[in-house]
């Protein structure tokens, strides 16, 4: 696989266009600011009346509504949340696109979920960012930058490619590498990892492990230590140098138990079943759910929020967490 870096992009693609980040949140301020610092013009469609739009303002920008913003805009940055995606999209952006415009996003869910059905006469790109918003800013005025993945899905100027690299350069993901991928892909290993691993198979183990303690009688912060609390360093080691860089840090003890023990808790039962999972992505199973779910006004993830913020793990959590001095700053 190709790695793109700066010498690969061509930044005067860039030029003479105007271009409008739609939604001022984790990634759109940081795509917004990235830009306008690499000498980009950047107009900002927020919503008045939330703290985002007050933040684009401090930031120097004049934000106006999705349509006025898609209107003057060659470019067209898709950064709302997924799930408003279409509707905004149907309502505000697509009467307002030229031939020729670019609408840019940076994850697949909508495109490859049929959820936003461009016309053929715009190209339709992704630079998706492999990593939170606010690392995309800040790293960027270190000089560095967040690697990129990028696609293209329709490429009806002929250079819709070559743009994706330019714009990744823009905010900087050519300073740190590129990788070229599609839609596809990106929207369904971006959703398993999310389930599957990071997020939902994450939060899952570390819960199951505090609570066997908890109910085994041990202190619920020792517990949250153990289990939640090292999770970070641990992490740090296998990012920096892989999973035999961790190994040789640890014990010897922990060693042999993560090797014995390993396999009897992440089992060929829970690898079938994350299977499962990676074929209600593949199958459009699982876009349909969240997609029904955003109808019902999110009933089931309010619910579910609230449930988990009352977990013991999260109350003993906070009391800690108020108690390590290096945490506050
Ligand atoms: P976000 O929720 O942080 O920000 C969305 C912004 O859109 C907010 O400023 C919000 O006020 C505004 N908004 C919400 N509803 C609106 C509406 N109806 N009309 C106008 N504005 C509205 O979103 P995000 O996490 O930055 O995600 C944006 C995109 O980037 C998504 O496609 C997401 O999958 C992708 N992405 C996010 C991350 C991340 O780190 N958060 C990483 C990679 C890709
Ligand atoms: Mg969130
Ligand atoms: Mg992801
Ligand atoms: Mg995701
Ligand atoms: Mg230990
Ligand atoms: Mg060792």
């Amino acid at each position: 696989m190709k790695m793109y870096y700066d010498s690969d992009a061509d930044m005067s693609l860039l030029r003479d266009k105007t271009f409008a980040v739609i939604g001022y949140g984790s990634q759109g301020h940081a795509h917004a600011q990235n830009l306008r610092d690499s000498g980009c013009k950047v107009v900002v469609g927020q919503r008045p009346g939330g703290e985002n739009y007050e933040l684009a303002k401090q930031h120097g920008f004049e934000p106006m509504s999705a349509a006025e913003a898609a209107k003057v805009a060659d470019v067209i940055i898709i950064l709302l949340p997924d799930q408003v995606q279409g509707e905004v999209y149907k309502n505000d952006i697509a009467p307002n696109l030229q031939p020729g415009n670019v609408l840019l996003f940076a994850h697949g869910f909508n495109i490859h979920y049929g959820q936003i059905r461009p016309p053929k006469d715009v190209d339709v790109v992704m630079v998706a960012p492999k990593g939170p918003g606010h690392l995309v800013r800040r790293v960027y005025t270190e000089g560095a930058g967040v690697p990129c993945l990028f696609a293209v899905y329709q490429d009806s100027t002929g250079s819709a490619r070559d743009f994706a690299l330019a714009y990744a350069k823009g905010i900087g993901g050519t300073r740190s590498g590129v990788l070229e991928t599609s839609f596809r892909e990106e929207t369904e290993t971006d959703l398993f990892g999310e389930q599957a691993v990071l997020c939902g198979g994450l939060t899952k183990l570390v819960q199951s492990g505090f609570e066997t303690l908890v109910e085994a009688g041990y202190q619920p912060e020792i517990a949250y230590f153990e289990c939640l609390h090292e999770m970070k360093l641990i992490v740090d080691l296998i990012y920096e140098g892989g999973m035999a860089n961790m190994r040789h840090s640890i014990s010897d003890t922990a060693e042999y138990g993560d090797f014995t023990r390993g396999p009897r808790i992440v089992t060929d039962e829970t690898k079938a079943e994350m299977k499962r999972c990676l074929e209600e992505i593949q199958d459009g199973r699982f876009a349909r759910e969240f997609i029904l779910e955003n109808q019902a006004g999110q009933a089931s993830l309010f619910a579910m929020r609230a449930r988990s913020a009352e977990h013991p793990i999260e109350t003993v959590g906070a009391r800690l967490r108020d108690m390590m001095s290096w945490l506050k700053k």
